[in-house]
C-alpha cells in the first residue's frame, strides 16, 4: 500500500527553481510517468520523494505519514537511476541478490527469486559475470533486477532503459508493465520518451520547467492538452499550432488562421468559450496532422490549398501543405497533414483538405492555457 502526497514542493538550486510549487496526488498501485525535457525537474521530482533531497517548501506524504524528516532507508522505496550503480566486487547474481540477503531470505528462496527476474530481464545466461565486464545495457538490467527483486512499497525508475537497445527496451518495457500490475506496487517513472510514457502509464505527469502543466490518462494527454506545452510535446510530428484571430463576416462568428484565407465556423459554445481576455492575448489554433485529411482537387474536400512538401514516412506520409504566406516575413505558412501512402501527390499540386471540427483546438497565446475545452 502506498499513497504519494506532493504539497506544495518547492526545490532550488541557488538562482534555479528545479521545481514550483508542486501538487500531486499518486494513487496507490499507480504508474505514473513523468514525462518532460531535459532539465524540467524530473529526477529532482523523483529525488524529493526517495528523500536524497529535501525541499526548500512543501510536504510528502506516503500513506498519509509526512516523511519529510524520513531518511531514503527509512521510506521504504526502491530507486532505479538512470547511471545503474552496481557493487563491482560481486557478480550479478550476488548483486541482484543483495536486496535479499538483506532481508534475510532463505538460499534457495533467494535463488528461486533471482533466477525469475534473471529470467525476464534475460540475463539468465550472465549471472556469474562481474560488471565490469557488462555492457551499458546489461549493467541498466541488472539494476533493474535489483530493484525487481525486492517488494518495497514504492518503485522510483529514472530512465531506467536508456541505455537499451531498441528491441530489449520494447521487450522490457512490456515486462515492467506486467510486473508492476503483477506487484500491484505504485511506481514512479522518468523519461523524456513519449511513447515509452504513453505505453507504460496509467497517468502521464507533463513538466516543464519545474511546473506541473498536467497530469492524466495518456489518452486524455494525447487528446485534452490543456496548455500549448503539452500539445507541441506530444506527438509525432507534433500538433499544428497557428496563429488565429477572431472576425465577423456576413453577421458571422469565425476563426481565422493568420495570413490565410483559411476560416472556421464558430459554434456557440466554442464561441462562448473564447473570451475577450484571450483574444487580446493572441489566439493559437491547433490541430493534429491526423485530423485533416487531404483529396485530390475532384474530391470532397472544402479548402484548396497546395502541397509543399511530401516527406514518406513508409504507412504513412506527412505532407507539408502551404496555406498562406506571412504578410511581413514572406514566411510559409504550413500545415503537416497525415495520409495513406497511396494517396500521391507530389510538391506543387493542388489538394483539397477538411478539418475534423471535432478535434480542432484554442490557446491563449499569453496564458498558454486552452481555450476551448473537449
Ligand atoms: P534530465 O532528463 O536531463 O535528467 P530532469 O528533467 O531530470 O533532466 P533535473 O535533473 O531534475 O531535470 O534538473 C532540474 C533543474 O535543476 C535543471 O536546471 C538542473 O540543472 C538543476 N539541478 C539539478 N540538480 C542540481 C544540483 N545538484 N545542483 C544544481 N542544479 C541542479
Amino acid at each position: 500500500m502506498a499513497h504519494i502526497k506532493l504539497e506544495n514542493i518547492v526545490k532550488r538550486y541557488g538562482d534555479v527553481v528545479a521545481v514550483k510549487d508542486f501538487n500531486l496526488e499518486i494513487e496507490d498501485k499507480e504508474f505514473v510517468v513523468f514525462l518532460g525535457p531535459s532539465g524540467c525537474g524530473k529526477t529532482t521530482t523523483l529525488r524529493l520523494i526517495a528523500g536524497l533531497e529535501n525541499p526548500e517548501e512543501g510536504d510528502i506524504f506516503i500513506d498519509g505519514q509526512r516523511v519529510n524528516d524520513l531518511s531514503p532507508a527509512d521510506r521504504d522505496i526502491a530507486f532505479v537511476f538512470q547511471f545503474y550503480a552496481l557493487y563491482p566486487h560481486l557478480s550479478v547474481y550476488d548483486n541482484i541478490a543483495f536486496p535479499l540477503k538483506a532481508v534475510k531470505l532463505s538460499k534457495s528462496e533467494i535463488d528461486a527469486q533471482v533466477k525469475r527476474v534473471a529470467g525476464i530481464l534475460q540475463i539468465s545466461d550472465i549471472l556469474h559475470r562481474k560488471p565490469s565486464v557488462l555492457s551499458g545495457g546489461e549493467m541498466q538490467r541488472v539494476a533493474l533486477g535489483r530493484a525487481m527483486v525486492r517488494q518495497p512499497k514504492v518503485y522510483l525508475l529514472d530512465e531506467p532503459m536508456a541505455n537499451l537497445d531498441a528491441k530489449i527496451r520494447v521487450d522490457t518495457r512490456a515486462e515492467i508493465k506486467r510486473l508492476q500490475h503483477e506487484i500491484g506496487a505504485t511506481t514512479l517513472f522518468v523519461t523524456h520518451d513519449q511513447v515509452e510514457a504513453m505505453s507504460l502509464a496509467d497517468r502521464i505527469a507533463v513538466i516543464h520547467q519545474g511546473v506541473l502543466q498536467q497530469i492524466g490518462t495518456p489518452h486524455e494527454i494525447y487528446n485534452k492538452p490543456e496548455s500549448l506545452f503539452v500539445a507541441g510535446f506530444m506527438g509525432m510530428p507534433t500538433m499544428n499550432l497557428l496563429d488565429a484571430e477572431t472576425t465577423v463576416r456576413d453577421g458571422e462568428s469565425l476563426l481565422r488562421l493568420c495570413h490565410t484565407d483559411v476560416y472556421f465556423r464558430l459554434s456557440p459554445e466554442r464561441q462562448a468559450n473564447t473570451t475577450s481576455g484571450a483574444v487580446e492575448n493572441g489566439l493559437v489554433f491547433g490541430i493534429r496532422p491526423e485530423h485533416i485529411t487531404a483529396v485530390g482537387q475532384s474530391g470532397n474536400g472544402t479548402i484548396p490549398a497546395d502541397v509543399h512538401l511530401v516527406e514518406p514516412l513508409g504507412p504513412v506520409n506527412i505532407l507539408d501543405i502551404r496555406l498562406g504566406t506571412h504578410s511581413e516575413t514572406q514566411e510559409p505558412i504550413l500545415l503537416r497533414v497525415r495520409t495513406h501512402p497511396t494517396f500521391q501527390v507530389k510538391t506543387g499540386d493542388t489538394v483539397l483538405l477538411n478539418f475534423d471540427e471535432a478535434e480542432m483546438h484554442l490557446f491563449d497565446r499569453e496564458t498558454e492555457r486552452a481555450v476551448w475545452r473537449k
